[in-house]
């Protein structure tokens, strides 16, 4: 590194979702007024021929907003699935019926979501960033060090980048956050997700239901076509037995817990399990360092808001770095990162808590419990005002919401 090489006003660490919702939002707000990076040593996903995508999104509308804004909606939009109902049911696994305790409708046209997959999403942005021309980096970070004016963000094929502000959009076990010295706090499930996408007989109209079951919910996600994707929450150990099952005993089991409104099913894709747990960053900021995304904090996928978070993230960020630029400050600035986190920070614990709080009470089957919050499911049916707030705080496109949450241009 010499005293000439370049200083980039913004480098993300992790090209996925929110590293590269971030580059993007930035850099068309800005154009070519802001130098900016996204290092990842992973290449964006293949395409569907290579290897079809599994791990599905579900999109609230203020995340959908922003990717509007930023113009990568347009590429997602043809193979995403609007959600315009949702149920949510408690009961056994082996029950003839499951009745619905709350439902769910979109209201004034508007779905409550859009399903996609997480690979489509990674590639839209990733063409777009292409498209706006930000500089991508194809090399893990390995080292770190902050400064008063810039920080120095070392590769680990011994290349060197200076940025007045990194940004650490590089997931959950992130490198960047551990060479910054930030503690993350959090704990394991003893819950593995088990995705799949699953072929049915008729056609499921834009529902989504989600059914609590002794193990943890279980969540039938409508996909283009006659097709869902399934999130079902069981013991790891459950979950690596399931897996293990040849694909007609795996079938079987799901067919206990699938609704039977949708007919005969089969499975349409592999299927894989993934490990949940709760995480969050002590700080989302450090010197010249911000956290976004997986980085900053986990949560539990029963309400679907893991990356909608991180992009509530991005939205805030991007927000604090264009509004310092365009007033000529700098992005990296302690006051600037001081009001990054003041927005983020009650966002992120309470949804991480609500989810933690909401899957501890419907992931048993004790009898007193079960009726109360049975009861209480029905009562919030019974309220419309309740969730019609219920919906926009998910949706997280409220009044107070940053702009691009609301469609709105920075
Ligand atoms: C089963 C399941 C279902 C889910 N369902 C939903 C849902 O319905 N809705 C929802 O909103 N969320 C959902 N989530 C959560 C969501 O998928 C994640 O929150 C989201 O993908 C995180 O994106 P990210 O960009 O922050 O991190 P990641 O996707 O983890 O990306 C991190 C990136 O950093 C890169 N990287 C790693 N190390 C380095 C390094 N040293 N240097 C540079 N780059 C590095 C990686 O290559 C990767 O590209 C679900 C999660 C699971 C497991």
């Amino acid at each position: 590194m010499t005293r000439s090489d370049p200083v980039y006003d913004v480098v993300i660490a992790g090209g996925a979702a929110s590293g590269l919702a971030l580059a993007a939002a930035v850099r068309q707000a800005l154009g070519e007024g802001v130098a900016i990076a996204v290092v990842d040593p992973s290449p964006p996903p293949p395409g569907p021929a290579a290897r079809p995508p599994l791990r599905t999104v579900a999109i609230a509308e203020g995340p959908r907003l922003l990717l509007e804004r930023i113009g990568a909606w347009e590429a997602i939009e043809p193979s995403a699935q609007a959600i315009v109902k949702m149920e949510i049911m408690d009961g056994g696994v082996r029950d003839a019926v499951r009745l619905p305790h709350l439902h769910f409708d979109s209201k004034n046209g508007s779905p409550l979501a859009h399903m996609a997959f997480n690979d489509d999403v990674v590639a839209a942005l990733s063409a777009l960033c292409d498209r706006l021309g930000v500089q991508r980096v194809a090399a893990p970070v390995a080292r770190w060090r902050p400064g008063r004016r810039v920080a120095e963000l070392g590769l680990a094929d011994g290349q060197s980048l200076r940025a007045r502000l990194a940004v650490a959009a590089d997931g959950a076990r992130s490198k960047l956050r551990a060479l910054a010295e930030i503690p993350a706090y959090g704990w394991d499930y003893d819950q593995s997700g088990i995705v799949a996408t699953i072929a049915h007989e008729y056609d499921h109209e834009g529902g989504a239901e989600q059914h609590f079951l002794p193990a943890g919910p279980f969540a039938i996600l409508p996909l283009p076509g006659r097709q869902s994707s399934i999130v079902w929450n069981e013991r790891r150990a459950d979950a690596r037995a399931l897996i293990a099952l040849d694909a007609e005993d795996f079938v079987r089991q799901l067919e206990f817990r699938f609704t039977p409104k949708l007919g005969a099913i089969r499975l349409a894709s592999r299927v894989e399990a993934f490990p949940f747990r709760f995480q969050v960053a002590r700080r989302f900021v450090a010197g010249r360092l911000a956290l976004v995304g997986d980085a900053a904090h986990v949560v539990h996928p029963i309400a679907g808001q893991g990356l909608n978070l991180g992009l509530r993230d991005v939205a805030a960020l991007a927000e604090t770095i264009v509004g310092a630029m365009r007033l000529g400050l700098d992005p990296g600035s302690p006051s600037a990162l001081a009001d990054y986190q003041r927005t983020r920070r009650f966002d992120v614990a309470a949804s991480g808590m609500g989810m933690d709080l909401m899957n501890r009470l419907f992931s048993n089957d004790l009898g007193p419990l079960r009726f109360v919050r049975d009861l209480g499911l029905r009562l919030v049916d019974r309220a419309p005002r309740l969730k019609d707030r219920l919906i926009l705080e998910a949706g997280g496109a409220g009044r107070d919401a940053p702009r691009l949450l609301r469609g709105v241009a920075l």
